[in-house]
């Protein structure tokens, strides 16, 4: 481990954010969820530069957030995946989504909107379903674009939108 910034505290928040409280780190752990998983795309996803990039990666993989998967043989190619451990920041980045969707709200809407993948209905504080009352998780909701990115054009639609895919990752 590097230096640890906290290290007087004797606190579980403290110690979290040993490992996700660098800047840019859950951010990159959002973009993964949100379907984003090789080098190159998590780099022009988040604006990133590499050599950041590839420590924050590093950083993840070491702490067993990610798993570095090989994709590719010739030449080697690899996409991180969310591990066990990085899906329980689900809620961590579900809740500051919904905070900052309270107190920073975009004019035209939310950029992004959390959708129960069985019934259509979206997270409540409580991470419940507003409309089955389901408990939600990583595996049982989707994101899809909202108003904000799809009004100012940053929705780049490709044959499978990303935020479309599923948020865990696809059984090895
Ligand atoms: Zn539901």
């Amino acid at each position: 481990m590097l230096h640890r910034d906290y290290d007087t505290q004797v606190c579980s928040v403290a110690r979290s954010l040993e490992v996700v409280g660098e800047r840019w780190t859950l951010l990159l752990v959002r973009s993964v969820m949100l379907g984003v998983r090789r080098f190159d795309d998590l780099q022009s996803h988040t604006g990133v530069t590499r050599s950041v990039l590839t420590a924050r990666l590093r950083r993840l993989v070491d702490e067993g957030v990610l798993e570095r998967r090989p994709y590719q043989d010739r030449p080697p190619r690899f996409e991180y995946v969310l591990t066990e451990k990085g899906l329980g920041l689900w809620t961590v980045i579900e809740h500051l989504r919904q905070w900052g969707d309270e107190h920073y709200p975009e004019p035209e809407g939310p950029p992004r909107v959390i959708v129960h993948k069985r019934c259509g209905g979206h997270p409540d504080v409580h991470l419940m379903c507003d409309r089955c009352g389901e408990p939600l998780s990583a595996w049982s909701v989707k994101a899809i674009p909202g108003p904000a990115l799809i009004a100012r054009g940053l929705e780049t639609p490709p044959e499978e939108p990303v935020e479309t895919r599923n948020l865990a990752p696809d059984p090895a």
